[in-house]
This record gives structure tokens, C-alpha cells and sequence, in this order.
């Protein structure tokens, strides 16, 4: 199949960017060419003329235009390869406020427009598992669990210390996945930052598990984590103090050490750090081998975001 031979070339790690739309108007805007090879120009505010601008290289961009459908079409065979076994990780980087919740999520609020790649990914696997029910029959579990400040904590329920023990949820339909999303949602740590009131400070990771037994009686096993990450902006240690401080660290370190495993996974080390955060312990079985990786590095265009901006590019440039 074409895509396995696509996926077999590029390796199995790959880094999108998205762009949100510009807020009103009150700044300049920092996006100077998006490309349909993948390529990113982004001029530096300071520096309107030719030594500002900075040329990056993605598998793909998605500007502020770009609909969650073709989003979605373009994680899509990543998704489905779920179904035939492989592990999946698909993570949302990026300052707060560009756009992490509502790739991952969708929009706030209760319509499902404009849903996001979990509620797309769930319905696209429950339809999978329709269609081929009459060869493999399928059973599809989720586990919702954040971590915050190095602790997972389960965010539907019961409090497990690890993954294995937080809540399991079995889903059968996209009804029971917004219920679950709401749910989940209403548990997660939010605190009130400068930036946005709605940003979390904590890493969140919905869990898919997909069990399959086909007619011969084999069986497989493989698992798909969403994880919307905690906002990557860098606080200035003059400004916080206390727990906000704790936080940012957390936050610093775990993020790092995510980038750590994912660069040494692409340059193919001998020796992969996952020991060093909570998040990559906990996905380890998931990064790396056969397991396929996906990395959102989301912007946000304002020319007053162009600190942010440059640290998500050097972040995703390390990884692919
Ligand atoms: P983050 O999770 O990274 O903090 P959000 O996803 O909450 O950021 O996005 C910040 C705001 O921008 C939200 O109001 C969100 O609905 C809006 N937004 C983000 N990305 C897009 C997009 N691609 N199209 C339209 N609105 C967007
Ligand atoms: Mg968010």
C-alpha cells in the first residue's frame, strides 16, 4: 500500500505546523510564505528586511485557513494504522494560545463543529471497526490522564497512579466519547495564566486501546495517545513565584525530555532517555519500534509572539 511505502521512506516520525488565524489586527503578523512542499517563511518584526527572515521545513503546514477536515485527512492514515496494530502518538506543541486545544479537541464550547482530531480519530475508528466486523472484531477502550507537575492523575475518576491504573472506559459510539470529553474536561487543572485563563498547565493524554481478535483466532493489541501538551511558552522567573514557578519547571523539564527521546529516536541512539519524564515513561511503549509519532508545532502568528514562535520552530526542527 502507498502509504506504507510513504511512511517506510520518511520514517516513522513526522512534525506538522499549524497556524491559528491572526487575532484583530493589533500587531503585525509574522507568517511570510507557507509552502505546499512543507515549507515555512517567517520574517522577524525587528527586522523587516531580508536578513529577518527564517526558512523552516516541515512534512506539512497548515495555515490559518486550514479547515480541521483537512487536518484530520492528512493524520488520517496514521490513525487508521491503529487498526492493523501499530502504536500511535500524536502530540500538540506550542505557546499557549496557538491553538493545541482546538487541533486536538475542536472549539470550545458544546456544538461538534469544528470537532477536533480525538473526536475525528474515535469516529473514524469506530467506522473501521463497523467495517470490518465480519473479520475482526474489535473492542475499543479509553483512558483520559493528565500529568501534572511529574503525577498522572486519571481525569474521568478514580485516581491511578500510573496509566495502567487510571479508569478504563469502554466506548462504543461518538456519543459516549463527548460524554467522556466533557467529563474530562471539567476534571483537568486550569489555572489562570496572563495569556489565557483556559490554558492548562498540565500535559493531558487521551488513551485509545484497541483490541482485535480476527476469525482465526489471532489477536492484537495497540494503543493511539492524543496528548495536547502543556503550553511551552517560558515564564520569566522574575514575574512567578510559588507554584506557578514549580509549574513552569515541570513543564520546562518534561517538554525538554520529550524532545530528547524524539531526536534520539530519529537519529536512531542506542540509548533513548525515557526515563527522565513522567510523559515519555508513560508513552514509551509508544515511541520508538514500530510505533509511529506525530508532532503538531502549533504558532501563533502575532508579531508579538515571535520569541514563542522561534523557540516551537527550533523545538520541531530538533525532532524531524
Ligand atoms: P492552546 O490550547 O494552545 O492554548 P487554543 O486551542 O485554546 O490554544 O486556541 C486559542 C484560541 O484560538 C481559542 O479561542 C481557539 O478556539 C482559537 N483557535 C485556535 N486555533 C484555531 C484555528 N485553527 N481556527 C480558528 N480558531 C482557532
Ligand atoms: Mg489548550
Amino acid at each position: 500500500n502507498l502509504y506504507n511505502m510513504v511512511q517506510d521512506l520518511k520514517g516513522n516520525i513526522r512534525v506538522y505546523c499549524r497556524i491559528r488565524p491572526a487575532f484583530g489586527d493589533r500587531t503585525s503578523n509574522v507568517i511570510d510564505y507557507i509552502g505546499d512542499d512543507g515549507s515555512l517563511v517567517i520574517s522577524d518584526p525587528l527586522k523587516p528586511q531580508k536578513d529577518g527572515k527564517k526558512v523552516f521545513q516541515f512534512n506539512r503546514v497548515f495555515g490559518p485557513t486550514a479547515t480541521q477536515d483537512e487536518v484530520f485527512m492528512d493524520t488520517q492514515p496514521l490513525i487508521r494504522s491503529v487498526m492493523d496494530g501499530y502504536n500511535v502518538c500524536i502530540f500538540a506543541y506550542g505557546q499557549t494560545g496557538s491553538g493545541k486545544t482546538y487541533t486536538m479537541s475542536g472549539p470550545s464550547g458544546r456544538s461538534t463543529k469544528d470537532m477536533g482530531i480525538n473526536y475525528l480519530a474515535l469516529s473514524d475508528l469506530f467506522q473501521m471497526s463497523n467495517e470490518r466486523k465480519d473479520i475482526v472484531n474489535y473492542c475499543i477502550q479509553v483512558q483520559m490522564v493528565e500529568i501534572y507537575n511529574e503525577q498522572i492523575r486519571s481525569c474521568t475518576g478514580d485516581n491511578g497512579l500510573s496509566l495502567p491504573d487510571a479508569k478504563m472506559h469502554s466506548v462504543k459510539s461518538t456519543a459516549d466519547v463527548l460524554n467522556l470529553m466533557k467529563l474530562g474536561e471539567a476534571n483537568r487543572v486550569v489555572s489562570s495564566t496572563a495569556l489565557n485563563n483556559r490554558s492548562s498547565r498540565s500535559h493531558s493524554i487521551l488513551t485509545v486501546h484497541v483490541h482485535g481478535k480476527d476469525v482465526s483466532g489471532s489477536t492484537l493489541h495497540s494503543c493511539l495517545h492524543l496528548v495536547d501538551l502543556a503550553g511551552s511558552e517560558r515564564v520569566d522567573k522574575s514575574e512567578v513565584t510559588g507554584d506557578r514557578l514549580k509549574e513552569a519547571q515541570y513543564i520546562n523539564k518534561s517538554l525538554s525530555c520529550l524532545g530528547d527521546v524524539i531526536t534520539a529516536l530519529a537519529q536512531k541512539n542506542s540509548h533513548i532517555p525515557y526515563r527522565n519524564s513522567k510523559l515519555t515513561l508513560l508513552l514509551q511503549d509508544s515511541l520508538g519500534g514500530h510505533a509511529k509519532t506525530l508532532m503538531f508545532a502549533h504558532l501563533s502568528p502575532e508579531g508579538d509572539s515571535f520569541g514563542e514562535t522561534i523557540s516551537t520552530l527550533k523545538f520541531a526542527q530538533r525532532v524531524s
